[in-house]
């Protein structure tokens, strides 16, 4: 067995140990598996052992890879900050954004999804751990953002995306799933949408179990499965790591 399928599988059995632990379905929880700087023969690998659901970070990156994959069966998600002039690319590929994080990249999302005559999952993303190098709604936010967003009729939101602070501090971890739940239950009980707003993704490599634990349904995990990344998340996120 390749070692992207002997992970895959260490992760699967993760997830369902995390989901029992609390009492949860394993069925309850989506894993999104990361692809960003791994070669589509790679990711090929994960695929035909049965992974689908794929997450790109940037644009241009996922649409190579959808591309080197078409045919294959798989459903990508862009799970990276995205600037408005990219809509049209990110929908070429994309089957789902889960950054959405502002009513300007509603806006040009759902102009062109009108064009298309399609409609798109989205998740809000929402900044819980306070850094300025992440992106997202501040938490105070995210109620006003749901209000205005049934103007937008092609987008479907589904609930919520955070990434926990970078840090070795589970607590501190746990204190940002624990934001965004509450940001949840607030949307359940208030926004237009209601109990439309049922997910939580939530986790990475360092911290699904915990997610898992706090109540994530959607999991993004890319270095658990294929191996650490060349580039420093310091590319992904400037400033990662620094104290807020
Ligand atoms: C890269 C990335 C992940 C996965 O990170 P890993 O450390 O590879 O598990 C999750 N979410 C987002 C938004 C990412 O860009």
């Amino acid at each position: 067995m390749s070692s992207v399928v002997a992970n895959l599988a260490t992760v699967r059995a993760n997830i369902d140990g995390a989901t029992r632990r609390v009492g949860r379905d394993p069925a309850d929880v989506r894993l999104v598996l990361v692809t960003k700087t791994v070669a589509a023969e790679r990711v090929q690998e994960a695929v035909e052992a049965g992974q689908s659901d794929l997450g790109e970070n940037k644009v241009q990156e996922g649409r190579g890879k959808a591309q080197a994959l078409a045919g294959l069966p798989i459903r990508w998600s862009m799970i990276g900050h995205l600037q408005s002039n990219k809509v049209k690319d990110v929908l070429r590929f994309a089957d789902e954004v889960q950054s959405l994080d502002r009513l300007s990249l509603a806006t040009a999302l759902d102009k062109r999804l009108q064009h298309l005559g399609r409609g798109l999952d989205v998740l809000v993303q929402v900044n819980t751990s306070d850094e300025a190098s992440k992106y997202g709604l501040h938490p105070d936010e995210v109620q006003a953002f749901l209000r205005e967003l049934p103007a937008f009729a092609s987008l479907r939101p589904l609930g919520f995306m955070t990434l926990a602070r970078f840090t070795p501090d589970v607590a501190e971890v746990r204190r940002c799933f624990r934001l965004l739940k509450g940001v949840r239950h607030r949307a359940l009980q208030d926004a237009p949408q209601g109990d439309q707003l049922r997910h939580l993704s939530m986790g990475m490599s360092g911290d699904y179990e915990i997610a898992i634990e706090e109540g994530a349904t959607i999991v993004r995990v890319g270095q658990a499965v294929f191996g650490p990344r060349p580039l420093p998340d310091s590319y992904y996120w400037p400033d990662a790591g620094a104290v807020a």
